[in-house]
């Protein structure tokens, strides 16, 4: 192995990641004055985050009645009774409370004619525990709501001194005496080698939608931060629920946000029939997600698919008043322009489920420390580890996540970190030792992909793993596609053994960042498809034609996952039932949120 030289770094926290979930933890931490690093492999304001459009909920009743008992019974429902309750009750009441502090901040929300931020419906969201009309919950910056929190949040954590390391990718978790204390990172634009020895580390990665070979995420989601997870021999959780959102553009994956139904936008089949009045009579178009896509994907299969090729769904905007796109939904008509030709105004999008969010991950608590399950403790914490945003797993998604969740999720949890570091980090405490031992096996594992001399390119791996995820692991799955996956996919991850990487520079090479991103990926699809053939019911996101209920009795846990090479170890966790609070004390009444049909 070449001799790798490296600088070593002490804080007391160390973030992993800069999207929504890492800027909001950053700027918690530097807050408290703790020296805290984060370190990104792309500039901040490039996350992911960026890209989401409609919008943040909090029951802010801005627009109408709405409560925060309201929001969590819609957070479980979405969840289909997968989520854990004390996370689900933390969600909905911290809410309010975090979006008016990005407000505070600085974050330029769209205002109604009062002044107040403006909210938008969004699929799932109702009111009086789904019994009374969809609610607007959904905060929204126009369709840039990503954007507007990110540039925020990146401006407050410099403010407060937190030091950013930009372009520089994490490789490995430090573990010693049963305890993570800090990450080893290459920088890519001068190829040198950076060690973060911290009281503290928190992973803030992101999602892996680019397990798939069609998904709205950007090309950097590759999950990193699960990846250096399973490495450390700590395991995943419902990895078998990933979403599909109703309207990627066909043919791109671009999204359509849900905020183009919430504004009124509705789909149809070959007919011209606004088919989900079917399925979902009484919330249509705004029923879940998971939902919706189950339904446009029925339509296709029945034969009232549109196109040439019968194989995607119209969606229409085009009723509605051009004031409304350009106020509302702005970059939704530059989308519809650019990626499929059509202008919104005058004729309709052509739309396809497309993979786009993580339900599953690494699982925490609801203060993002992350659990190392054992038989005796489910809930037993790894100490100096944390996991928060679409990497973490509190779990308040469950089975599927409601739209608009998930950048709540972000800031809610990213501020539940800083506010427990708060409370178990020292400024004064002693910084761990670096373990030489360690950092030479994390780079040995680095140096081997380096000079990776196998027969098969990176791409041509990585497409077949997309491939296969897209064709076995899909909106509908059976018994049989599931164990078809299952081989082929253990037989894909066998095959990292024989990569070749052709460029050996350490410096901007694409060619070994992407094997990097590539060994993250594998452990992830692995996993998803694993656990997806081991659960036989269908529960959210995961509609299994082979067994088509939900049965609670048998499969109300959480799937947990161990990944070694190519070999997975499944395992479960209780689901907590128990809320933070009683009926009594203002909390939300059991019998609400008592599991049933999920209907919309
Ligand atoms: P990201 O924003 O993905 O950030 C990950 C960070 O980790 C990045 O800074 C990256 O540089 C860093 N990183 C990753 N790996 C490494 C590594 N190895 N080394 C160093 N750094 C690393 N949700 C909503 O609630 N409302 C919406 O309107 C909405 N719209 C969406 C629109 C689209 C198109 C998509 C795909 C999703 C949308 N979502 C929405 C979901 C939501 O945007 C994501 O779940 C969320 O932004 C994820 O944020 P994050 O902070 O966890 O990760």
């Amino acid at each position: 192995m070449a001799a790798y030289e490296y600088e070593t770094h002490d804080y007391d926290v160390v973030v992993v990641g800069a999207g929504g979930a890492g800027l909001r933890a950053t700027l918690g931490m530097a807050e408290q004055g703790l020296r805290t690093a984060c370190v990104t492999k792309v500039f901040p304001t490039r996350s992911h985050t960026v890209a989401a459009q409609g919008g943040i909920a909090a029951s802010l009743s801005n627009m109408g009645p709405d409560s925060w008992q309201w929001h969590m019974y819609d957070t479980v429902k979405g969840s289909d009774w997968l989520g854990d309750t004390d996370a689900m009750e933390y969600l909905a009441r911290e809410a309010p409370k975090a979006v008016y502090e990005l407000e505070h901040y600085g974050v330029p929300f769209s205002r109604t004619e009062q002044g107040k931020i403006y909210q938008r419906p969004f699929g799932g969201h109702t009111t009086e525990f789904g019994e009374g009309p969809p609610v607007q919950r959904t905060c929204a910056a126009a369709d840039r709501t990503g954007h507007a929190i990110l540039h925020t949040l990146y401006g407050q954590s410099l403010k407060h001194n937190a030091e950013f390391f930009i372009e520089y990718f994490a490789l490995d978790l430090i573990m010693q005496d049963g305890r993570c204390t800090g990450v080893v990172a290459w920088k890519l634009d001068d190829g040198t080698i950076h060690v973060f020895n911290a009281k503290m580390t928190v992973l803030a990665t992101g999602g892996y939608g680019r397990a798939y070979f069609s998904a709205t995420s950007a090309h950097t989601c590759t999950g990193d931060g699960n990846g250096m997870v399973a490495r450390a021999g700590l395991p995943l959780q419902d990895m078998e629920f990933v979403q599909f959102h109703p309207t990627g553009i066909y043919g791109s994956g671009c999204l359509i946000t849900e905020g183009a139904r919430g504004e009124g936008g509705y789909l149809t089949n070959s007919n011209g029939e606004r088919f989900m009045e079917r399925y979902a009579p009484t919330y249509k178009d705004l029923a879940s997600r998971d939902v919706v896509s189950r339904c446009m994907t029925m339509e296709i299969r029945e034969g009232r698919g549109v196109g040439e090729h019968g194989d995607h769904i119209h969606l229409h905007l085009n009723h509605l008043p051009p004031e409304t796109l350009a106020l509302r939904l702005p970059g939704i008509s530059e989308s519809a322009r650019i990626f499929a030709g059509v202008d919104l105004h005058k004729e309709p999008i052509p739309v396809l489920p497309t993979v786009h969010y993580n339900m599953g991950g690494i699982p925490t608590n609801y203060f993002g420390e992350v659990l190392n399950p054992t038989p005796g403790n489910p809930d037993a914490v790894f100490p100096g580890l944390m996991a928060v945003g679409e990497a973490g797993c509190a779990s308040v998604h469950g089975a599927n996540r409601l739209g608009s969740n998930s950048l709540i999720d972000l800031v809610v949890f990213g501020r539940a970190a800083a506010i427990r570091a708060g409370e178990i980090v020292s400024p004064n405490e002693f910084q761990p030792a670096v373990p030489k031992g360690q950092i030479d096996q994390i780079l040995g594992r680095f140096d081997a992909m380096r000079h990776a001399n196998g027969a098969i390119p990176t791409p041509e791996l990585r497409l077949e793993m997309q491939k296969t995820m897209q064709a076995d692991a899909a909106v509908f799955r059976t018994d049989k596609t599931l164990a078809e996956g299952v081989e082929k996919m253990t037989a894909i991850a066998g095959k990292m053994a024989d990569l070749k990487v052709t460029d050996r520079s350490l410096i901007w090479n694409s060619d070994l960042m992407e094997t990097l991103e590539l060994a993250n990926l594998m452990p992830n699809a692995l996993t998803t498809i694993v656990a997806a053939e081991a659960r036989k019911e269908s529960r959210g996101a995961h509609a299994h034609e082979d067994y088509p209920n939900r049965d609670d009795e048998n499969w109300r846990v959480h799937s947990l996952a161990w990944v070694d090479g190519t070999k997975v170890t499944l395992g479960n966790r209780p689901v907590h039932l128990d809320p933070l609070t009683t009926h009594a004390e203002g909390g939300i009444d059991l019998k609400k949120i008592a599991p049933k049909a999920r209907v919309y």
